[in-house]
């Protein structure tokens, strides 16, 4: 079984649906241990839409996830793992709230995330080998 260091929760908006997904990121971040990452309008990276993220370690998923399902203000959400291969991440070990979206998934490599899209706790060990 790979192991997971974390996770990431994607949360999907368009213009109409900007400032659910504001309101939204901003009680995740008071209610939970997460750390928020890039609130983008853009395309980035697999996300072919809109998009906020939120990193958080593994304990943490008990707590977010279940919560999530009842108060995502009916935006699609990925919660993904951390692997040492981000193409499976998104595809076969995604968990989809709401919709999927469909991800381009060839814009990643088989490998793991950089210090930056990891939780800071993690990023750190990872340094340290
Ligand atoms: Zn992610």
């Amino acid at each position: 079984m790979p192991n997971v260091i974390g996770y990431h929760a994607h949360v999907y908006f368009d213009p109409s649906t900007r400032s659910d997904a504001e309101r939204l990121r901003d009680t995740i971040v008071s209610k939970f241990a997460v750390e928020p990452g890039g609130f983008s309008d853009e395309p980035r990276g697999p996300h072919p839409i809109s998009q906020f993220n939120v990193m958080f370690q593994a304990g943490e998923f008990q707590s977010i996830v279940p919560w999530l399902m009842l108060n995502r203000a009916g935006l699609d959400v990925l919660i993904h793992p951390l692997t040492e291969d981000m193409v499976d991440d998104h595809s076969v070990y995604a968990l989809w709230l709401g919709t999927p979206v469909a991800l381009k998934l060839d814009t990643m490599q088989r490998r793991g995330y950089g210090a930056a899209l990891l939780p800071a706790a993690l990023a750190h060990e990872a340094r340290q080998g």
